[in-house]
C-alpha cells in the first residue's frame, strides 16, 4: 500500500474538502507533522487557509487511513455527521498490533509518566533526596523528577528512567509500616544509577558497574536496610 507524505496528504485533504463543500473554492492547505505523544490530528480553517496538524506517528499510515482521518476531521469542522466507514477504518488502523506497539513506545518516551508526586502519604521523596544528596554526594546532585508509582510493585521497588530524568519508587514503599531506612536505601540505589550510567562493554551492558557497587557499600546501615526490604 502507498504511504502518504506531505504533498500527497494535501491532495487528500483537497479532495475530501471538495466532496464536502463542492461550491467553496478549495483553500490553501498546509500539512505539518508534529511530535505528539499520541496519534493526534487537528484541522483549523483560518484566513482562508486550511491548517492540518498531524502526529508524525501517522506519517507512515497508508493512504486510505489518512483519507479516513481527513473525512473525520473535515466532517467535524463543517459540523457534518462523520461517515461510520471512516471512523471504522481509522479505528481499525490504530488497533493494528504493530501500530499499537509503536504508539506505546512513542508515548513512553514522549508522554508524561503517570506518577504520584514526591510528597507521598508517609514519606517525602524530595526531603529524603536532599538529605542523601548532602550526606553522600556533597549536595552536588541535581534533583531529578521524583515520584511514586501508581502500582505498588514488589518486583520493582524503584528505577531511574534516563529518558525522563526521573526516579520513581514503588507505591508499596509509601506505607506507614515501611521503615524510612528501607525507602532511603532504594532511593540511594537509584541515585547511584543517575550518578553511574550504564556502561557498554562490547555487546555487554553493565548496569551495576564496579564504581556503582563500591559507592553502594558506602550506605550506612546497608545490611539493616537490605534485611528490611527482604521482609517487605
Ligand atoms: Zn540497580
Amino acid at each position: 500500500m502507498e504511504i502518504a507524505q506531505g504533498a500527497a496528504v494535501e491532495q487528500i485533504y483537497a479532495r475530501v474538502f471538495r466532496e464536502l463543500r463542492p461550491r467553496t473554492p478549495v483553500p490553501a492547505i498546509q500539512v505539518q507533522f508534529r511530535r505528539y505523544a499520541n496519534a493526534n490530528a487537528q484541522v483549523k480553517l483560518e484566513d482562508g487557509r486550511l491548517d492540518v496538524r498531524m502526529a508524525d506517528t501517522l506519517a507512515a499510515a497508508p493512504e486510505p487511513v489518512i483519507e479516513a482521518l481527513a473525512e473525520i476531521l473535515l466532517s467535524k469542522l463543517f459540523r457534518r455527521p462523520v461517515p461510520a466507514s471512516s471512523n471504522e477504518r481509522y479505528r481499525r488502523y490504530l488497533n493494528l498490533r504493530d501500530v499499537r506497539r509503536s504508539l506505546d513506545q512513542v508515548r513512553q518516551v514522549r508522554g508524561h509518566k503517570r506518577v504520584r508526586p514526591p510528597q507521598g502519604e508517609h514519606h517525602n521523596l524530595e526531603e529524603m533526596f536532599e538529605e542523601l544528596n548532602f550526606q553522600y554526594f556533597h549536595g552536588l546532585m541535581a534533583r531529578p523528577t521524583l515520584g511514586w508509582s501508581r502500582q505498588a510493585s514488589r518486583a520493582m521497588l524503584g528505577h531511574y528512567d534516563p529518558s525522563h530524568n526521573a526516579i520513581v519508587l514503588s507505591g508499596i514503599l509509601d506505607r506507614k509500616e515501611t521503615d524510612r531506612l528501607a525507602v532511603e536505601y532504594v532511593l540511594y540505589h537509584d541515585m547511584l544509577h543517575l550518578r553511574y550510567p550504564v556502561e557498554h562493554h562490547g555487546a555487554r551492558r553493565c548496569v551495576h558497574t564496579r564504581a556503582f557497587k563500591e559507592a553502594e557499600k558506602q550506605f550506612e546501615r546497608l545490611k539493616e536496610a537490605k534485611a528490611l526490604l527482604r521482609r517487605l
